[in-house]
Formats: structure tokens, sequence, C-alpha cells
């Protein structure tokens, strides 16, 4: 096998200029010529991971197969190519030190002197080399901007790789801004070459800029920029807004960066096939009809908290020709009064995943509105528990009923702690974390639309549904189709009488893509779009 290329991703002058999507995009620009990548995040904060970080802070954590809690970058990333993220592809200073701390601990330093250089840089050069191996190539991502104090031992990581391999076998690309400043009437180049300068003290001389820019840049700027960076012209390459992220490998092929990352790593493409992404992205931007979907959680007002959930409901809209509009809503507006304003002009509701009782009453009345309306509704694992709460209250009568989340002396506990099932291993964890496989009733709503017997999804959750209720459920129309067959544990819950109404214990929205959009979604909003009228 070839030698793996290592590439490197840094940002400069501000934070949000979408590394994580630039990284994305050429991660998927390499898939088109036919290699086989891997990607590798690397964030410079002390958090072990981002496992405990509040979404309002740090957004969505994304969860892989193997039970990460990873940064919501990595989702952009299986959702730009084909890669698939685990425990090894998110490391942080915090779990970067936990291990050096670790073997100080253990002796394996002999009583040596631990320091930042050699220590802790060896451990990022190792997780960098460990996502090297059976890939033609890694986009390692730093995050933070570089001139941040936390970020140094990372670049200086990064910085010897490029010493330790050949010199085709690593670049460096760095992101910044061109701002244009109105009351001058100009674009400034300043704080590029600020940023430049910055990452060339560290001894880190950058192979490529990619300048965020509002239009293309011309060609005096990128000369002006080149030379200040001691680059060719060519290696000045605009990145254009866009309305819509997925476009963005097909405009950077557009302006040269998949030849010129070629040609610096001297490679040669296998082939050269963007044409089912490029299909997709037509089809994407011709949509007219509209759909409109409630989502009913706590973290709406943060665009990022639900990330992947608003992907996979695009990626659904797509497959069914309609913009599927996002009608956010705070719960806590629904604990009173008529919903039937509220909810006017909707078409679903979803109530995607979440941790805390606040909220929880008006998501619990937003499910009895779809059960009694007849309003497609897909309840995300809170979502799961928040539907069935409603329906033993109000279909089985029974008052009390709660989940031990919320009320945890309730008489009637619909939802209970792993560790409180019975019969149920519950393996020492308290969490349920990454994929776990589910089989799925023959004549259930779930079957229909998964199309097989046995599935995998992604998990994230402590609270389970108590299978003591299972058969007062079922028998009053609450059907359980989906069950995890190691455990015996309830992971889908539906409605027969109903057009569209299912609430699963998973978050399938984490694997929801382009061009694989999640079956749930995409029937959910199929279900939607046939019911507007
Ligand atoms: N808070 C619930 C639990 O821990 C649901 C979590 C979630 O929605 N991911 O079980």
């Amino acid at each position: 096998m070839a030698k793996t290329r290592y590439i490197f991703v840094t940002g400069g002058v501000l934070s949000s200029l979408g590394k994580g999507i630039a990284a994305a995009s050429i991660g998927n620009i390499l898939e088109s010529y036919g290699f086989h990548i891997r990607f590798l995040k690397l964030d410079p904060y002390l958090n072990v991971d981002p496992g405990t970080m509040s979404p309002f802070q740090h957004g969505e954590v994304f969860v892989t197969d193997d039970g990460a809690e990873t940064d919501l970058d990595l989702g952009h990333y299986e959702r730009f190519t084909t890669t698939l993220a685990s425990q090894k592809s998110n490391w942080t200073a915090g779990r970067i030190y936990e291990k050096v701390i670790q073997k100080e601990r253990r002796g394996d330093y002999l009583g040596k002197t631990v320091q930042v250089i050699p220590h802790v840089t060896d451990e990022i050069k190792a997780a960098v080399f460990e996502v090297g191996k059976n890939a033609d190539a890694v986009l390692v991502e730093i995050g933070g901007t570089v001139g941040d104090i936390e970020s140094l031992p990372f670049l200086e990581a990064i910085r010897q790789i490029g010493l330790e391999t050949d010199e085709e076998q690593v670049l460096y690309i760095h992101l910044t801004l061109v701002p244009f400043v109105k009351t001058a009437g100009e674009l400034k180049t300043k704080p590029t070459q600020h940023s430049v300068k910055a990452l060339q003290e560290i001894g880190i001389q950058p192979d490529i800029l990619l300048c965020r820019t509002e239009t293309p840049l011309p060609a005096e700027i990128k000369k002006k920029i080149a030379l200040f960076a001691n680059l060719r012209e060519e290696a000045v390459v605009s990145a254009v807004d866009v309305d819509m992220i997925y476009e963005i490998p097909l405009i950077y092929k557009k302006e040269g960066l998949g030849a010129i990352i070629l040609k610096k790593l001297k490679l040669r493409g296998r082939k050269d096939d963007s044409q089912a992404w490029g299909n997709w992205i037509r089809r994407a931007k011709g949509l007219s009809a509209e759909v409109r979907i409630a989502i009913i959680g706590k973290y709406v007002r943060h665009s990022d908290a639900y990330k992947s959930l608003y992907e996979a409901l695009f990626h659904a809209g797509v497959a069914n020709r309609v913009r599927v509009i996002l009608e956010r809503i705070d719960s806590d507006s629904l604990a009173g009064g008529d919903l039937s304003g509220q909810f006017r002009g909707v078409h679903a509701i979803l109530v995607p995943g979440g941790f805390g009782i606040r909220g929880i009453e008006g998501m619990i009345r937003a499910a009895e509105f779809a059960r009694v309306h007849g309003i497609p509704y897909f309840g995300i694992c809170l979502g799961m528990q928040v539907c069935t709460i409603e329906f033993a209250r109000n279909v089985l009568g029974l008052r009390d009923a709660h989940s031990a989340e919320f009320d945890p002396h309730s008489s009637q506990r619909v939802f209970l702690k792993l560790h409180e099932l019975k019969n149920v291993d519950t393996l020492g964890h308290n969490m349920r974390l990454g994929a776990y496989s589910c089989i799925l009733k023959k004549n259930s709503l779930a079957f229909r639309v998964y199309q097989e017997e046995k599935i995998s999804e992604r998990h994230r959750h402590r609270f389970e549904f108590n299978p003591e209720f299972e058969y007062m459920l079922e028998n009053k129309g609450m059907r359980v189709s989906g069950k995890n067959p190691e455990r015996n544990l309830v992971e889908i819950v539906e409605l027969a009488d109903h057009p569209w109404f299912l609430g699963c214990q998973f978050h399938p929205e984490f694997k929801s893509r382009p061009l694989q959009p999640h079956p749930l979604f995409v029937s959910f909003v199929g279900c939607a779009k046939r019911g507007r009228a």
C-alpha cells in the first residue's frame, strides 16, 4: 500500500468559519477521486469528551457506532463521505492529558520529567498515526483558532509529523477569512496575513489557503495574499459563501482545490466522479413544494443543538422532493392553553432527544395533540418517553404515569433506569451508548419503513421502556414493534390506528446521509407531505 497522506486543516482569524465542513468537503473530494480516507478531529479543550457539555454551549453530541460521544463535526464527516467515525476519530486535550497522566501514575515514564514536548505531543502524534493505518489519506482537523494558547501542543505535534514523514505525505491547509469592509468598499487581506504569520512562527508553512469570502477573490487579491503567505497563487483558493453546505465540495473542486491537493501530495486520482453528489444537489436546489414540521424541544433556539436531526429532515425532504420548513417550538410554550393555534398549518410533529424535566409537560401535550388529531408524530428517545407517558395517562387512564427520569416516586413509571429493569444485565453501564441491534415485528410501520427484520441504530440514553407496561399498552393500541434481541429491551413503539406515529429509543438522525437518507425520516416526511391539504 502507498504511504498514507496526512492533510491538516487549521483555522485562523476567528472561529465559526466552517472548518469542519471544509474538512468534510475535502474528504468528499478525495473520495470522488477514489481514495479511502479517514478523519480525525483534535479539540484543544480540556473536557475529556463533549458528553457532559451543554448543547447550548457546544451543540449536539454526535454518537458513533462504537459509542463515542464526539464533536458535532464528526457528523459532517460522516454525512459528506462514506466514512464511519469511531472512538479513534476525536481526541480532546483532556483525553490526551488523561492518557499521559495515567501512564505517569503507572510509572511508564521511568522517572523522567513528564512534559508537553515530547510526552503530550507524542500522544497526539500516536492518535494521528493510529487513524492513518490502512487509509490512503487522513484528514485531521484542529479545533480552535491559530493563536490560542491551548492549541499549541496540537500544532507542535502536526509540525513534527511534517518533519518525520516524506514531503509528499503531508499537507497543511489553513482556513481564513477575507472580509469585505463596507466603509472602505474593499476586501481586506490583513487578518489572513496575520494568521498565516502566526502559523509560520510556530514553524508551519501552510501549503494551501482556503479563504472564506462573500464573493470570489479577484486575481490581484489572490496575488497579494500569495505573496505575503509565501505561496504560489494557485494555492490561494476562494471559499465563497453558499446557500447549502453540501454544495461546498463541488465549489472547491471547481476552484481547483482538488487538483492542487493531488499535485502537492503527488497523487493521481483513481477516478473523478462527483456525479451522484451533483445530481443530488440539483434536486435539493429545485424543491418547490413545502411541508411544515414542528420540532418541540428545549434547545430549539440553538441551531447546532439538533444538527443531525435538521440534516436528516432535509435529506428526507429531498428524497420526497419537498422543502422541509421547521417550526421550532420551545416546549415550555405548550404547557397551557389550546394548542390548535400553535399547530395551525403544521403537517407533522417531532419531539427530539433531550435531558431533564424542563418542558416535558408541553411535549406530552404535543404528543397528545398529534395522536388525537391524526398528525404524523415522530418521538426520538425523549420523544418516545413523552408519547408513552401520554398514552399511559390518557388512554390507559394511569393518571400518575411518568418516567423515572422526571418523577422517580411515581407509582406508574413507564420508563426506568437501565439498572432498575428486572432480568436485564446492565453490564455495569448506566448509559446506553452506540449501536445496538433491533428486531422488527412484521406487519408493523417500522418493518414497512425499513424493509428488513434486523436493524442497527445508535443510542445515547439512561432510561428504558418499562416492560411491565408492555401488555397493557399493547392491549389499548400502542404496539411494541422493535426489540433489542440480546437484552430484550423495547426499542420502538407505534400506534397502529394512526397515519404515522412512532417513538424510538435510538437516534436515527445520526445515520442519515444525503445519498442514503434515513428510511424513518423519509417515511415520516412522506406522510407529512401526503397530509398537506
Ligand atoms: N433523557 C433521556 C434518557 O436519558 C433521553 C435521552 C435522549 O433523548 N437521548 O434516557
